[in-house]
């Protein structure tokens, strides 16, 4: 083999559908494995990862994750990830744990910033400074103050845990996972179960490290536009201080079951509000140990048949059942060693676990052997085939979901080359297809019905849950502290006061000097503009932007709110959803899917609200969103003027599914989104725009939606005179706005066929509506079943004597990342802490995550302003959090996403002269304005509203002893 560089390259593609030139590298002296990734994209990405399949549950890879960062040979920080986030350009910065691996990726468009991340990641994985300190920090220990307190666990990992604990999916996800492998790692939590994380020592953490975080057990990875050369050169500094070995680390395939498996579980649920049921059925099969992306491709395919839209025949069957609200379960999983499947659904009465099951088994076996629709399946095919070549990341970067893509066989030996190239196994496919028309029907066969390898899970909510495992927690500790010798206790109170010290401790200005970054001078000063036309046809406004899409036209069409009355706000989501899912005159609701499949990359809805650059105006829109190839257009604007003219909203049935299943999502993502329930209180209680959103999408929306449940079968008449009361007030071209994103040429075609699909919507005009927002001054405090705090502050801060400067922006960032960083998270214990200001309303929020704490984090809020005037910010931290603010405003966004932000502007009446000064204003923010802005916030103690998810008695107490009663405390669930 040839050997350049130290590097003997196993194998080189040229792979025309992602114009990539790959290559797949062998380093010889250290045995790592490196994926070499060439290609025009600026947003490169470098990634190394490690192979750490962990043997308990007490969280070892995941504490260990976080550990690497705290500190390393070349960069003795306390934190090196900090100090990055805070100065640099990235444009993702992160690590993961996996089941099997984990992960430590970083992207950056700035060639020298990129190099930058590189070396700090590289020196951070291979020569960490790991003590007790830092497994105690980031893992768990005892914590004390004095000798009277109870004993307490903290600890970064410890807490996250619990926060992920109180989500029921979660919960729901990892048994079922390890309900299927029983015999490998996949059998044990590898974020660490929050009881067992105290089982971890700190010999088995120093040994985790030295056995996986070696070479030989790394899989290397670089792409995009840098030079492929230098990526030799920034490894070999590394690679060659190892030798290669073997590390033992492969993920043993799981026997085969004979027999499928039922077991009966409890969980903790809140307790119920309405007659809904909260019962949990899974249903999950072991499916292939194939690493072929061919047989990965055929799966993704019939996982989209079966439950990719909501006429998908199995989503459907279990829908209609009318067994319960929404589905349980991510269906197909590709990350682990086998595939597997995960089905189910939730909310149901928890005797109904079998019958859940016999319908999924017969909705399978009926397919089976009456066979597919044809419908069905082109449908899912253009739908994946066009999401493969539009390969539309988000904000993630292109080539980082790409390295999890080729991780998912690459972590098993086999060629990661082969994830990456996705043209031979579609024609495979296709042909696969047509040559046999029972393709997806023999694989059922053998990977549902005829599949032993089976466990059916069934959850039983058990409210008292909770309680149980607080007291068993509370007497564990106790317990340990009884058997605690009084020398013992004081070893634990000295060891909380120096684990203490040592955060609080500032790091040594020059070992921070040594982490590398750009200056000043290598920020661009000029703010950059995104392309905008604004047409007038009659009637009305056609925005365009000229991009290059790679012949995707993406069309968002703006329907004005203004026009709703206030009362009809809570309804809008669900109408959105009711135009795209109820069929229409033409096409009943699976065929109108089916279509949506066939010509379009997606049809979705999403709303807009936004305080506009007065200050208080508002702007707010229900925007109905499509994708299309640039010969699928007049197909799309057909399909479209179909849902918008004619949708059956009179389809009952089919509302009550959705208004069911939008509640039971809210309903689910409270556990993980805590912040962003109480972030809205404060929103709403300050700004109109707030407010609306706050109808629209929060709180009132799932009391909204509760209460339609009820309506639906009491008073269904007056609901579905309100759709079309809404249907007639909204859809209208006197009311519309038509964004559209693609490149000039594809424009000169498509622009007169937009024109004539506008004038072919009705005209209607309606009136302007007051909408009755005021101001309120409440302190909130919401109660969900979670065994942490989100714990939110805020004030208008314009209403206080501030007024704006962008220099705001570099103080936030500067706050997040030192003042709430250190405070809530590190000293705290919260899993993260947030500093959000709206430039347009005023509204500074505080906000924490997953926090223990509750009081003591409002204090920390409250002292922001002391802290801001009494610390004294040297250059480089200033210039860091310049560059660091720079690269934030700076994010990466693909053409779509451009597309949309340049509507926004629009819309918000955001000047490009505007950001320019802001942008002028950020790069030469001084120390002076940290002060001035600390004087400002004076006034935030007593001026600043309370916002706090948590649970019930956990309020009630905090609202007695240190709120004066003055929480207004509203049952969530
Ligand atoms: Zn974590």
């Amino acid at each position: 083999m040839a050997t350049t560089n130290g590097f003997e390259l196993v194998e080189r593609s040229k792979i025309a559908e992602i114009d990539s030139e790959v290559s797949y590298f062998h380093h010889s002296k250290s045995g790592a494995r490196f994926l070499s990734v060439s290609n025009k994209d600026e947003n490169k990405v470098f990634g190394i990862n490690f192979r750490t399949p962990p043997k308990s549950s007490n969280g070892i890879a995941h504490i260990m994750e976080h550990s690497v960062l705290c500190g390393s040979r070349k960069y003795p920080v306390k934190e090196p990830f900090v100090e990055l986030i805070k100065g640099s350009l990235n444009t993702f910065l992160n690590a993961f744990t996996y089941p099997d691996k984990t992960c430590y990726p970083i992207a950056s468009t700035n060639l020298h910033d990129f190099y930058n991340l590189v070396d700090v990641y590289l020196d951070a994985v291979f020569y960490p400074r790991l003590n007790e300190d830092v497994l105690r920090q980031e893992g768990w220990h005892y914590e004390l103050q004095n000798p009277e307190e109870p004993l307490v666990y903290k600890g970064v990992v410890f807490n996250e845990m619990k926060g992920a604990y109180s989500s029921p999916t979660r919960i729901i996800a990892e048994k079922s996972q390890h309900s299927l492998f029983p015999d490998t790692a996949y059998g044990v939590e590898s974020g660490g179960h929050p009881e067992a994380i105290p089982e971890l020592t700190f010999d088995e953490f120093i040994d985790f490290h030295k056995t996986y975080y070696h070479p030989s057990n790394a899989f290397i990875y670089f792409y995009g536009d840098d030079n492929p050369e230098k990526r030799f050169s920034v490894l070999n500094e590394y690679l060659n201080d190892f030798t290669s070995r073997t590390v033992d680390s492969s993920i043993a395939l799981q026997k085969r079951f004979k027999q499928t498996v039922k077991t009966k579980h409890k969980y903790f649920a809140g307790k119920d509000l309405g007659d809904a049921q909260k019962g949990v059925v899974s249903v999950n099969f072991l499916i292939s140990d194939s690493l072929e992306t061919f047989d990965r491709l055929k799966y993704i395919l019939l996982d989209h048949i079966l439950i990719g839209t909501p006429a998908s025949p199995l989503r459907k069957a279990l829908i209609d059942s009318g067994l319960g609200s929404d589905l349980s379960g991510h269906g197909l999983d590709g990350d682990l060693r086998q595939m597997n499947y995960s089905i189910g659904l939730r909310d149901i009465k928890p005797n109904d676990g079998d019958k859940v099951e016999a319908l999924i088994l017969d909705t399978l076996k009926n397919l089976a052997q009456n066979g597919i629709e044809k419908n069905t399946i082109d449908a899912s095919l253009n739908t994946i085939e066009f999401s493969l070549r539009e390969n539309n990341t988000g904000s993630y970067p292109r080539g980082l979901s790409m390295m999890i893509d080729a991780l998912t066989i690459w972590l098993h030996d086999a060629n990661p080359i082969d994830a990456l190239a996705y043209e031979k196994p579609l024609a495979k496919l296709k042909s696969s297809l047509s040559e046999n028309p029972r393709f997806f029907e023999s694989i059922i066969e053998t990977a549902f019905i005829n599949n032993s390898h089976r466990t059916t899970l069934i959850f039983e909510p058990d409210e008292s849950l909770e309680a149980k495992r607080q007291d068993d927690e509370h007497r564990k500790l106790s317990e340990i502290k009884n058997n605690l010798t009084r020398n013992e206790i004081d070893v634990i109170i000295k060891e909380t006061a120096l684990l203490q010290e040592k955060q609080n401790r500032p790091d040594n200005p020059e070992d921070l000097a040594k982490i590398p970054r750009l200056g000043l001078q290598d920020l661009e000063p000029k703010h950059t503009p995104l392309p905008i036309e604004v047409l007038k046809v009659p009637e009305t406004e056609i925005v365009y932007h000229d991009l290059f899409t790679n012949g995707i036209l993406y069309l968002e069409l703006g329907f004005n709110l203004n026009k709703v009355p206030e009362k009809m706000l809570p309804y809008v989501l669900i109408f959105g959803r009711a135009l795209l899912e109820t069929g229409t005159e033409k096409f009943d609701q699976i065929e109108l899917t089916q279509r949506i499949g066939k010509y379009t990359g997606g049809l979705w809805r999403s709303t807009l609200n936004s305080t506009i650059e007065d200050g208080h105006s508002t702007t707010s829109w229900l925007f109905i969103k499509g994708k299309a190839m640039v010969n699928q257009v007049d197909e799309m604007l057909a399909l479209l003027h179909e849902i918008l003219t004619t949708a059956r909203l009179d389809n009952r049935d089919r509302i009550k599914q959705i208004v069911l299943d939008a509640k039971s999502a809210f309903e689910n993502s409270l556990a993980v989104s805590g912040h962003s329930l109480a972030q809205s209180q404060l929103a709403a209680a300050f700004s109109k725009a707030g407010w609306i959103s706050e109808k629209m999408n929060s709180l009132s929306y799932l009391f909204f939606l509760r209460n339609l449940e009820k309506r639906i079968e009491q008073d269904w008449q007056s609901m579905q005179a309100d759709f079309e009361m809404l249907r007639s007030t909204l859809i209208s071209r006197k009311n519309l706005i038509c964004n559209c994103t693609v490149d000039s040429k594809n424009w000169l075609q498509i622009e007169p066929r937009i024109s004539t699909f506008i004038s072919t919507l009705p005209a209607r005009k309606s009136e302007k509506q007051d909408w009755s927002f005021t101001k309120n001054g409440i302190h909130t405090g919401l109660s969900v079943p979670t065994q942490v705090n989100f714990v939110g502050k805020g004030m208008n801060i314009y209403e206080h004597g501030y007024e704006f400067h962008g220099s705001i922006f570099v103080i936030s960032k500067y706050l997040r990342t030192t003042w709430l960083w250190d405070r809530v998270r590190v000293h705290g214990g919260a899993y993260g802490a947030f500093c959000h200001f709206n430039r347009r309303t005023g509204l500074l929020a505080f906000l924490s995550y997953r926090d223990p704490n509750l009081k003591e984090t409002l204090k920390i809020f409250d002292d922001t302003a002391s802290f801001l005037q009494e610390t004294k910010i040297n250059k480089d931290e200033l210039t860091k959090s310049i560059i660091g603010t720079i690269g934030d405003i700076d994010s990466y966004m693909l053409a779509d996403a451009k597309g949309g932000a340049s509507l926004f502007r629009y819309l918000t009446g955001t000047t490009d002269e505007k950001l320019q000064n802001i942008r002028d204003e950020i790069l030469g923010t001084d120390a002076n304005a940290f002060i001035q802005f600390g004087e400002a916030l004076e006034s935030f103690k007593e001026n600043g509203l309370v916002a706090i998810t948590s649970s019930e008695n956990v309020l009630q107490k905090f609202n007695s002893e240190e709120m004066n009663n003055k929480l207004s405390i509203i049952k969530v669930m």
